[in-house]
């Protein structure tokens, strides 16, 4: 999942406006953004399988530490720990640490079952991704929804171009991802991977607008 995502990091926006929409989306998308850094270092590996899912040809069939469930909860951990001892903010913590989770959650939807619970399995999958039209029909709407929370939070006005750059960003890599060719190699994907890290700064720029 990727829009999924992104939707839950803008809802978590409305639910705790005070935190920067760059820290809401580095909490929904850690786990993807310590994937290509795991995958560099060799210590997580994908394989290229056109064909292994109907929406994407990625074949995720190592990835213990940032995909498994004690792993999510684990950087949960960590990320809403950090969170607590700058901000002293308690239950902000705890949803920041469920957005984290909420990652894991949304993938074990998408994915076919290849998403370990403990390290080394039991891997649970529903297999959204079996079903394009299934889907896009999830992601967008849940994207629309996000979208909307946000935006009657008080998050997006005129001068917000930014932000509406960044989620009209997001949806051209989506669909991409989607309907473009398969990466050529699992190191290629990687490196291209690292980009979801410009989400952060670019977030943190658009949301520095202070919220009424
Ligand atoms: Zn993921």
């Amino acid at each position: 999942m990727f829009l999924g995502h992104i939707a839950v990091g803008l809802a978590g926006k409305r639910a705790a406006p005070t935190v920067s929409l760059a820290t809401w989306l580095a909490s929904v998308q850690l786990l993807d953004l310590l994937w290509p850094i795991f995958l560099l270092a060799g210590l997580e590996h994908v394989r290229i399988a056109p064909g292994i899912t109907r929406f994407t040809p990625l074949d995720f069939y190592d990835y213990p530490i940032t995909h498994s469930l004690v792993g999510s909860v684990g950087w949960a951990a960590i990320f809403a720990g950090g969170w607590m001892l700058s901000r002293k903010n308690g239950r902000v913590a705890l949803l920041l640490a469920a957005g984290v989770v909420s990652h894991w959650v949304l993938d074990a939807i998408s994915h076919r079952p290849d998403v370990p619970v403990l390290p080394g399995g039991p891997y649970v999958g529903l297999g959204l991704w079996n079903s394009v039209p299934a889907t896009l029909a999830v992601e967008l709407t849940m994207f629309a929804v996000g979208l909307t929370l946000y935006v009657r939070g008080g998050g997006a006005g005129r001068r917000r171009v930014s932000f509406w750059l960044m989620m009209a960003f997001l949806t051209i890599v989506y669909f991409g991802a989607a309907f473009g060719p398969p990466p050529p190699d699992a190191r290629t994907l990687a490196w291209s991977a690292l980009s979801i890290w410009l989400l952060v700064p670019w977030a943190w720029q658009a949301d520095r607008i202070p919220h009424p």
